[in-house]
């Protein structure tokens, strides 16, 4: 499955609709059904002196599909919609291709060494996931979530309190630390006020339309902009998994993972710098590596085919 495919299979999952429809929270509700968005303010509203809901809030938001217009009004559902999926995060570039051969693992002569496996396999293990039995590669690195369950949205979403670090490689919000509400989907249920450690993968931003069960807007209709997230975790290294990657190799799925590798500059040939010759003296002059290496070494990526 192509890239963008995977994450559309991840929003899926998270956009599905619950339809246990008006009994989802477990109360009656007193729905106050904002006006669809494109639609002109109802008068009714306007007479209450609230603001005029035309919403040019977001200028770079994509154009409304038409359909959202029809929104039925009286029902108690959950409508989650992507606003912008999160883009695949760039791998490394791949510098060397190889294939490798399992049943050549550690053979005379073979660059099939069973060293170079463990790595391969902790790598596969970290960028895929099994959907439906598939092996599916996620569409970027998972991060380590603490979230606080605040509503049940049903079929594992929920509204939730979230704190994550950034290291400084995620693009997509503050370096260091961050809070923020966010909508997750969960593997195992829960209960509101739960605590709980999560590794999660963002899916992007999304819209969420439902009626609150909490504070402030207890009992209406809120619809709020989140950023989502899926909850992941890296294959577990025993024998089923191992057992379902093996089958697959040998059924020529094209199954691949991409390592990363220190390799000599090749610029300065791994000593991290040029000589140049000065005239008059005997000593060359050093000038910095024009390959921007880190001392005549550079991460790479090897991507590894494996073969049966
Ligand atoms: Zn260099």
């Amino acid at each position: 499955m192509s890239r963008p495919l995977a994450v559309a299979c991840l929003a899926g999952l998270l956009c599905a609709e619950a339809s246990a429809g008006g009994g989802l929270f477990g109360r009656r509700l007193r729905v106050v059904e904002e006006p669809a968005r494109a639609q002109p303010a109802a008068p009714a509203e306007e007479g209450k002196g609230k603001p005029a809901r035309e919403e040019p809030e977001d200028p770079f938001a994509p154009a409304k599909p038409r359909e959202e217009k029809e929104e039925p009004a009286e029902d108690g559902q959950v409508r989650i919609r992507p606003i912008e999926l999160a883009k695949a995060e760039k791998d490394l570039p791949v510098d060397t291709r190889m294939d490798f051969r399992l049943s050549r693992i550690d053979k005379p002569l073979s660059t099939e060494t069973s060293a170079l496996f463990r790595e391969a396999w902790k790598a596969f293990r970290e960028q895929h996931a099994r959907v439906d039995g598939a092996f599916e590669r996620l569409p970027g690195a998972p991060i380590a979530l603490s979230l606080t369950l605040r509503q049940d949205l049903g079929e594992g979403r929920w509204l939730a309190d979230a704190a994550w670090d950034n290291p400084g490689a995620l693009a997509w919000c503050r370096q260091g630390s961050n809070s923020a509400q966010v909508i997750a989907v969960l593997d195992a249920a829960g209960r509101p006020g739960e605590r709980r450690e999560v590794t999660a993968l963002r899916i992007g931003l999304v819209e969420a339309s439902f009626v609150a069960a909490i504070p402030p807007a207890e009992g209406r209709r809120v619809r709020l902009r989140r950023q989502a997230f899926v909850e992941t975790a890296p294959l577990a290294d025993d024998d089923p998994t191992r057992q379902a990657f093996q089958v697959a190799v040998t059924a020529g799925k094209p199954l691949r993972t991409v390592l990363t590798q220190e390799r000599d500059c090749r610029s300065c040939g791994g000593v991290g710098y040029l000589r140049r010759k000065v005239p008059g003296k005997i000593q060359d002059a050093r000038d910095p590596c024009p390959g921007a290496c880190d001392r005549g070494k550079r991460e790479v990526g090897l991507e590894v085919t494996f073969r049966p």
